[in-house]
C-alpha cells in the first residue's frame, strides 16, 4: 500500500498545485477567484489553504485526466484515485469541474482528498453544494477532519481545540486569529474523528452554525464526546441566530469574532439546560415541572458535587425553588456511569 500510497499521495500533490494555479494564475480561474474574494476571503488565506478551482473541460478535455495522461499514469491506477469518474464507455472524466477546490490534508499535512464547492451561493436542485471525494486509500471520512494538521500546533498554545460545520468556517476563524479550528468532512461527527481529538488536547470548543441545525448537532455531539471521551471537557459557542462562523466575520470583523469566541463560550450543561427548555412555556406549570425533572437529570451527569450544587443553585434561583428539594431530588437519580 506504500508504493500505491506513495504515488496515490503525489498525484492529490499534483492535483492541488494544478488547482490552485488555475485559480490564481489563469482566466479560467478568474470567476472562482472573484467569488472567493466577494466572499472575504483574502489573497493570503487563498494560498495558505491553497484553493484553488477545477475548471470545466476546455475544448472537451476535462484539466486534471489530461494531465495525469501526459504522465503515463495507469488507467486502473487513475481509476480509483477517487479524482476521476468512469463514463458508461469506460473513458476517465474529472470528477471535479467547475468548483472550488478545498484541499483535504491529514494530520501530517498531506493531501489526501479534496472538497469542491460550486460557485453559486445556492445549489440547484439535484447539484451538491459541497462535492467530496470518496473513500480511498488515502482518505477515510470516518477519521478525517479539515485543518488537523494546522489546528494541534495552534492547540498545543490555546489549550483546546474547536470543532466548527463548514471548511469555510474554519478558514474565516483562521484568518480572524483563530487558528485552532477544525471541521468534520460533511455534516456527521464520528467516535473516530472524537478520539483523534482527544489525543491531542484536553478541551474542545464546539461552534456550529446558529441555526436549528447547528443547535441540534451541537446537542447529538456533546453526546457523542460523552460517551467516547468521558475526560475531554466541553464547550459551547453558540452563534447568533442565522449566522456561521463565516457570516459573523464578515459582518462583524476579526475582533469581534475574537471576543465572541471568547465571551460567549458556555459549559455544555448550561447549552443543554438551555436547549431543554428552548420550545416550553415556562409558564405554564405543567411544562416548568417537566423541564425541572429533566434539567435534574442533566445536572445529575456533573461528575463532582461541588459542580452539580453550582447548577442546583442556579435553577433554584432562576425559579425561586426551594434548594432542599432539588437537591432531595437530585440524590434520587441513579448516577448514569459507574
Ligand atoms: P458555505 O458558506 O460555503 O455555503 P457552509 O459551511 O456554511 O458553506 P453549510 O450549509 O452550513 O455550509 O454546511 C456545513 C457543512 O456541511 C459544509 O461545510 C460541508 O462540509 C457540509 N455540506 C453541506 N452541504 C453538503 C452537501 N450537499 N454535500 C456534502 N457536504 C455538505
Ligand atoms: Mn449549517
Ligand atoms: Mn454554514
Ligand atoms: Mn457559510
Amino acid at each position: 500500500p506504500n508504493s500505491q500510497g506513495g504515488q496515490l499521495g503525489r498525484l492529490h500533490e499534483q492535483a492541488a498545485k494544478l488547482y490552485h494555479h488555475i485559480l490564481v494564475n489563469t482566466p479560467a480561474g478568474q470567476p472562482a477567484l472573484k467569488y472567493l474574494l466577494d466572499r472575504g476571503m483574502t489573497r493570503e488565506l487563498i494560498d495558505q489553504f491553497n484553493l484553488g478551482f477545477a475548471p470545466e473541460p476546455t475544448n472537451g478535455q476535462p484539466v486534471l485526466y489530461q494531465y495525469a495522461q501526459q504522465q503515463e499514469l495507469d488507467y486502473q491506477f487513475l481509476r480509483k484515485s477517487g479524482l476521476f469518474v468512469e463514463r458508461a464507455d469506460g473513458q476517465l472524466q474529472d470528477r471535479f469541474h467547475g468548483r472550488v477546490m478545498y484541499p483535504i490534508k491529514n494530520a501530517n499535512g498531506q493531501v489526501i482528498a479534496f472538497s469542491g464547492r460550486i460557485l453559486a451561493k445556492k445549489a440547484p436542485a439535484n447539484t451538491p453544494k459541497y462535492l467530496n471525494s470518496p473513500e480511498t486509500p488515502l482518505f477515510n471520512k470516518r477519521q478525517t477532519l479539515f485543518n488537523l494538521d494546522l489546528a494541534k500546533q495552534a492547540a498545543r498554545k490555546a489549550g483546546h481545540l474547536t470543532l466548527f460545520e463548514g471548511f469555510m468556517d474554519v478558514i474565516a476563524a483562521y484568518g480572524a486569529g483563530i487558528k485552532t479550528g477544525i471541521a468534520s468532512m460533511g455534516t456527521s461527527f464520528t467516535s473516530e474523528q472524537v478520539q483523534a481529538i482527544a489525543r491531542l488536547t484536553s478541551q474542545l470548543t464546539i461552534a456550529y452554525d446558529g441555526d436549528e441545525p447547528g443547535q441540534a448537532a451541537i446537542d447529538r455531539s456533546l453526546k457523542l464526546v460523552e460517551d467516547t471521551a468521558p475526560d475531554l471537557t466541553l464547550r459551547v459557542v453558540q452563534l447568533p441566530a442565522g449566522l456561521d462562523p463565516d457570516e459573523y466575520v464578515q459582518k462583524y470583523g476579526s475582533l469581534k469574532f475574537q471576543e465572541y469566541m471568547t465571551h460567549g463560550e458556555e459549559t455544555a450543561v448550561d447549552f443543554r439546560l438551555a436547549y431543554l427548555r428552548k420550545d416550553l412555556n415556562l409558564q405554564k406549570q405543567s411544562e416548568l415541572i417537566n423541564y425541572l425533572n429533566a434539567a435534574l437529570e442533566v445536572i445529575a451527569t456533573v461528575p463532582t458535587p461541588v459542580g452539580q450544587s453550582v447548577y442546583l443553585k442556579k435553577l433554584a434561583g432562576e425559579f425561586g425553588l426551594d434548594l432542599g428539594s432539588l437537591e432531595r431530588q437530585l440524590a434520587s437519580i441513579p448516577a448514569p456511569r459507574a
